[in-house]
């Protein structure tokens, strides 16, 4: 059985060029981010319904609690089953409802108000430093907020993008989540980080796929000629043309996405040749 990972000996970080490249030809496939900026508790709420379901079943649970409890105050005054009610669209409706009620909870003892607006002002090391204090807000919801709805410079690491990332050689193969966060916060060009997070997450479920999910389709990416893993296989293990719908919805992960112009494979691979480091 191929393993899926860059080898060990073979890892140095990415330049910035070649990730800049890499994040113009996953927007000619997967398209462009248009991010409006947004009110960041109302982020960390989407972010905690948006949790194992879809992205439409995400938002109808956000209208349906805003319907429910208007203020955020509101919220915080019911009990969890009474939100878990209003949320039942988006599944695990009485989890989540606890969480968000313990996370306004936190946050109203720490500031005495529901309101993170002061966040747009302020730099993205505040931001960091406010927001991890809370209960069950880790790096990748942070980085979620500042990128979705504050507009800062982040990079949210989820399981596509640490497989992805760790298959094109971007990565140490054993890198955990925390040293990806690290790693990728410095070296993804601050322009990149918004389109690679959500485009490497479309290829990782289009593409690059989990082992329990048919794995990678190399024969058919079109990062392979500068991936660690994918520029070195041939034959059966370039794993077939057969590939997910990839997601390119009108709108995503919050955001509003503009199509990518899709090209052929070999155009594609003719660009890639050009732009590789
Ligand atoms: S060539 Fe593409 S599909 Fe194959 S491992 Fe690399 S990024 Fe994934």
């Amino acid at each position: 059985m191929p393993h899926h990972s860059a080898p060990s000996e073979d890892w140095k970080p990415p330049s910035a060029r070649a990730l800049r490249a890499a994040n113009d030809l996953l927007i000619t496939r997967y398209g462009e981010r248009v991010p409006h900026a947004r009110e960041p508790l109302d982020g960390l709420i989407l972010i905690i319904l948006s949790q194992a379901t879809s992205d439409v079943n995400c938002d109808r649970a956000f209208t349906s609690l805003k319907n429910a409890f208007p203020t955020w105050e509101q919220v915080l005054e019911a009990t969890d089953e009474a939100v878990a009610d209003s949320i039942r669209s988006g599944g695990l409706a009485n989890q989540k409802a606890a969480r968000i009620r313990r996370l306004l909870s936190e946050i109203h003892q720490e500031t005495g108000a529901l309101d993170l607006s002061w966040m747009h002002q302020s730099s993205v090391e505040e931001c960091e430093a406010y927001l991890q204090k809370f209960h069950g807000v880790g790096p990748k919801t942070i980085a979620c907020v500042l990128m979705f709805f504050l507009l800062k410079p982040a990079f949210a690491v989820d399981t596509h993008v640490l497989r992805v990332t760790k298959r094109l050689g971007w990565l140490r193969p054993k890198a955990s989540a925390e040293e990806a966060h690290r790693v990728f916060k410095s070296l993804v060009p601050d322009e990149c980080k918004l389109n690679l997070h959500v485009n490497l997450i479309a290829h990782g479920r289009a593409i690059c796929r989990a082992q329990g999910n048919g794995g990678p389709k190399c024969g058919a990416c079109l990062l392979r000629s500068r991936c660690a893993y994918g520029k070195n296989i041939k034959g059966e293990a370039l794993g077939g043309s057969q590939v997910l719908e990839e997601r390119v919805h009108g709108t995503d992960f919050f955001v509003t996405v503009q199509p990518g112009i899709q090209k052929p494979l070999d155009e594609v691979e003719a660009v890639s040749e050009v732009v590789n480091d």
